[in-house]
């Protein structure tokens, strides 16, 4: 069984993330970049499926700049078989990217993608889905558990009210939750290993597909500053600054 696998390169979870001066955007300029952590559990799993013998061959892609072929070489590193950068430097929607994935879908034919179930950057949560949409394939969102058995899957999603678990039909879609697995590192012989193996280089036009954006960023601010606390002496003090000052009671 193929098993594709989508990864983002994305501003790393340990940096405190700067607004530009003019509002465009946020500062990439000299910031630490790294696998979106949902997609770093997502390469786990497919590896997991490759050491039980489930999936034959691992497959990572990626959609965006030449720079995020680091990305790729890591998941290359934790055990994919090989890369695919689809380049576009340009800023991508979920959609544009659902379409680019759908397509690269149609090119390699797995039978399970796996795609974590957002990025830490816009925090979307919808490429998924959508390309379960554009490629017609079952989707199971939000995994914490995934097993195959012939040409099924099942997949248990994390919802508000506990968990499901759902039957799907392969080829499916799944994307990963936090408690799915427990990334491993990458070793350095992993990682020489993974300079040697092959990343394919295509483009969007060789794909047939148009990236162009829809949407237009008018703005980007950072949070308003919170103003600091107090502490009150008792709860009688607390009662009277909730009625009188903050009038919430
Ligand atoms: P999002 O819908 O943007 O929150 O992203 C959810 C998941 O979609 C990510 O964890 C990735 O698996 C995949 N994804 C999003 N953007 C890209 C991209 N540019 N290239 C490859 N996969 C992506």
């Amino acid at each position: 069984m193929k098993v594709l696998v989508a990864v983002k390169r994305v501003v790393d979870y340990n940096v405190k993330v700067r607004v530009k001066a003019d509002n465009s955007g946020v500062d990439l300029a000299n910031v630490k970049m790294s696998m979106n952590p949902f997609c770093e559990i997502a390469v786990e799993e497919a590896v997991r499926l490759k050491e039980k013998g489930v999936a034959t061959e691992i497959v990572v892609v990626t959609i965006g700049p030449a720079t995020a072929q680091e990305q790729l070489r890591t998941a290359l590193a934790l055990g994919a078989d090989r890369a695919i950068l689809v380049e576009s430097a340009e800023e991508l929607t979920s959609l544009a990217v659902a379409k680019a994935l759908k397509a690269v879908v149609d090119k390699e034919q797995p039978q399970l993608v796996i795609l974590g179930k957002q990025a830490i950057d816009s925090d979307n949560n919808q490429t998924g889905q959508m390309l379960a949409a554009l490629s017609g394939y079952a989707q199971g969102t939000f995994a914490s558990k995934v097993e195959v058995s012939g040409d099924k899957v099942a997949v248990t999603r994390e919802i508000d009210g506990g968990l499901q678990t759902v039957s799907l039909n392969l080829p499916a879609i799944v994307t990963t939750d936090l408690r799915l697995n427990e990334p491993r590192y990458a070793s350095l012989p992993n990682i020489m290993k993974a300079k040697k193996k092959p990343l394919e280089v295509l483009t969007p036009d060789a794909l047939g597909v148009s990236t162009s954006s829809t949407n237009k960023t008018l703005k980007v601010e950072a949070p308003a500053a919170r103003s600091a606390g107090i502490k009150v002496k008792s709860v009688a003090e607390l009662v009277e600054k909730l009625k009188n000052e903050a009038k919430v009671i």
